[in-house]
């Protein structure tokens, strides 16, 4: 049983049109799914991926109109780090970024820079063999795509003990200084523990809410009783309709998810217009004439979708 690297990443934004024209225009990323938080499903739940919406290329936002920023601090991930293909994509993403207004920082092999509310990414070039997952946009060359999740960097407030949890019961390796690999059969996945800085954090606009990993769907309750029976608190599996989940605070603070690979974002939309409208799954069905007028107008993703796809 393992796990096959990163599934998701959630995150919290303030204002999710301007997520939309950062994520799906700049960034050139497919909005995947448009739907409700299932917690509230009085605000949006953005999910950006590749073309499929695949596990392992999957950041979604919960949006919280007007939320204030948030400031990561330990026991929260920092920043999210992301494939792409070689060195000339580094340099052709600054060029695009700072066009769109955005500062960057580019040292050898990554380029840093932050979306409208600060939440940090990182662009590395992966020469490894796994799968590229691609978003395709009419602005944003395929060779220089993005290419998926590598990491994520967190600030633990227990290092070691992060550290027992990721090795014991979620199979990861220590490649030491801070650095964590789980290999599955078809993707990997790292978790950088970097030293804590000195403030406190707070939660808000701007930063990592979850980082969920992926499970093959099969062993999810067996994955569950795993993590259940190492004394953290599990919840029960979650039905989240385009997959199952069980979440958990691992004990450096950051909250963990654990998601099936399927049934995937096709499950209730053609794939070729997938996120163009809103879906609600089927217990929110009946709410949709109450839901979707209450919902603020998002930019048209069909600009940024390349003709005959
Ligand atoms: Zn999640």
């Amino acid at each position: 049983m393992k796990l096959e690297g990163i599934h998701h990443i959630s995150c919290i934004t303030g204002d999710a049109p301007a997520n939309v024209e950062f994520y799906a225009g700049t960034l050139g990323m497919r909005l995947v799914k448009k739907t409700v938080n299932q917690d509230d499903p009085s605000v949006y739940h953005l999910f950006y991926g590749d073309e499929k919406g695949s596990p392992g290329f999957d950041l979604t936002f919960f949006e919280y109109p007007g939320a204030a920023p948030g400031v990561p601090g330990p026991g929260m991930v920092h920043r999210i780090v992301w494939r792409l293909p070689g060195a000339e994509s580094l340099a052709w993403w600054k060029e695009r970024l700072e066009s769109a207004g955005r500062e960057t920082e580019l040292t050898d092999g990554s380029l840093l820079f932050s979306d409208p509310e600060g939440l940090q990414h990182e662009f590395i070039v992966y020469a490894g063999s796994e799968e590229a997952l691609v978003p395709l946009h009419t602005e944003v060359p395929p060779e220089h795509a993005i290419r998926g999740f590598h990491a994520v960097r967190a600030w633990s407030v227990n290092p070691p003990a992060t550290g027992e949890v990721l090795h014991k019961v979620l199979g990861f390796e220590d490649l030491g200084d801070g650095d964590w690999i789980v290999t599955g059969d078809e993707r990997s996945g790292r978790y950088l523990i970097d030293p804590s800085p000195g403030h406190h954090g707070r939660p808000g606009a701007g930063t990592v809410h979850h980082v969920a990993w992926a499970t093959r769907t099969e062993d999810q309750d067996a994955w569950r009783d795993r993590v259940a029976s190492s004394g953290l608190f599990a919840t029960p599996v979650v039905d989240r309709f385009y997959f199952k989940a069980v979440y958990f605070r691992e004990p450096g603070g950051v909250l963990f998810e654990l998601a099936t690979m399927g049934p995937g974002f096709a499950t209730d939309e053609d794939p070729e217009t997938l996120g163009e409208r809103l879906a609600l799954p089927p217990d929110f069905e009946p709410l949709r004439d109450r839901v979707e007028p209450a919902l603020r107008q998002l930019p048209d993703i069909r600009q940024w979708r390349p003709a005959g796809v």
